[in-house]
């Protein structure tokens, strides 16, 4: 049996990873400026992860959302602490398309209203809603296409108000930082207008969290850095470090009935031990904090590469938008250089998605790299 041939691969065979460093099968060290997609957010194998996952399995590893979960309890806590949403609600599931499924649908429950607007070049994921309102008709399936969407230029106020008028939106769902899409942001006034008009006309302010939040952007959610209040927050990716796991958080102007929303494997045991060590970690090292340092360092560093057309995105998600497409210089820093980075939609733009506590050196050592190669 073949596997079902989707991922162009990289012929690379990762057999361990630690810190900002991943090793393949010939022990040769790659550095780790990707993440495996803005996943690994505290580190390949921090200490309080393992430590956190091992004590965790050796107590329970798993049950089904039928009993109390103190876990769970815990980590809802500790996520509104630290995140400041204060009085949301959790619900956790188990990946970013997920989470803004149960997003999309919240927003449609609680309005009664079905049509969503997004945003061109956005991404929200692959299952039905959410790839629905995914700015990539290539990934949109006939079956996903019945869905009632409008996308929107980032930045059209009047566009955007002269859908929401109508009054049948129940969701505007954005990406305060695109990332799939190449680290696109709109003004202050743009995001700042945008929740306002949902507020007007009664529907839901999604942010898209998945990728930007649990500290990326050097908030714990990139909607931090506006005047915004979102009555729903969809999150994955860092949260887990890994270990598979999404979550909402839910405005108390929401409120849950038993059955409105479910899942199996979401919230359990090792999810939440997970997700606990990573908020524990960005609290002990600082790490939002240190995500803007890094971010002003790599800024000065790297601003006069050849070729060069700007620096995109916020804290640890930085986009490096050349004049040419990247995708052979991008094999190239795998290949001749052994460091990993990521693509985006736009074929110019090279995605820094590292692990929150990347230093200068390793900084230097993809501008050195790329100084030679270009
Ligand atoms: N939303 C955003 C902003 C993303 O970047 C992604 C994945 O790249 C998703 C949603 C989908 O997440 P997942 O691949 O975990 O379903």
């Amino acid at each position: 049996m073949s596997l079902f041939d989707v991922y162009p691969l990289f012929d690379v065979t990762l057999e361990k990873a630690k810190g900002i460093h991943v090793y393949d099968d010939n022990n040769q060290q790659y550095l780790d400026l990707y993440g495996g997609h803005a996943v690994i957010s505290i580190g390949h194998g921090h200490p309080n992860y393992i430590n956190a996952l091992k004590g965790q399995m050796d107590k329970i590893g798993f049950y089904s959302n039928s009993v109390q979960n103190p876990v769970q309890e815990r980590l809802a806590k500790d996520l509104i602490e630290l995140s400041s949403c204060k009085d949301y609600q959790l619900f956790m599931c188990n990946s970013g398309a997920e989470a803004n499924e149960n997003a999309l649908k919240l927003a449609s429950f609680h309005t009664g209203k079905k049509k969503v607007v997004a945003f061109k070049n956005g991404f929200h994921g692959r299952t039905s809603a959410a790839v629905a309102v995914t700015d990539n008709p290539k990934i949109i399936a006939p079956i996903n296409a019945q869905q009632d969407v409008e996308l929107v230029e980032l930045g059209d106020t009047k566009g955007l108000e002269n859908i929401l008028k109508q009054g049948d939106v129940c969701a505007v769902i954005i990406e305060f930082i695109q990332g799939v899409g190449g680290l696109d942001q709109g003004t202050a006034a743009f995001f700042e207008a945008t929740d306002t008009l949902c507020k007007t006309y009664g529907a839901c302010l999604i942010a898209d969290e998945v990728q930007a939040g649990f500290g990326r952007s050097g908030q714990f959610f990139a909607f931090q850095n506006y005047k915004v209040t979102p009555e729903i927050i969809s999150m994955a990716k860092g949260m887990g470090n890994g270990f598979p796991v999404g979550g909402v958080l839910i405005h108390p102007n929401i409120k849950a009935s038993y059955g409105l929303l479910g899942t199996t494997f979401g919230g359990n045991h090792l999810a939440c031990a997970a997700t606990l060590a990573v908020i524990e970690t960005l609290k002990e090292e600082k790490l939002m904090h240190h995500a803007l340092q890094m971010e002003t360092y790599f800024r000065n560093q790297a601003q006069n590469l050849k070729g060069l057309k700007a620096i995109k995105g916020r804290g640890l998600m930085l986009g490096l938008e050349f004049d040419f497409p990247i995708a052979t210089l991008r094999k190239r820093l795998i290949f001749e250089h052994h460091i990993f980075t990521g693509s985006a939609k736009n074929p110019n733009v090279i995605r820094i998605l590292p692990p929150l506590n990347i230093q200068k050196t390793h900084i230097e050592q993809l501008v050195n790299a790329l100084q030679t190669l270009l």
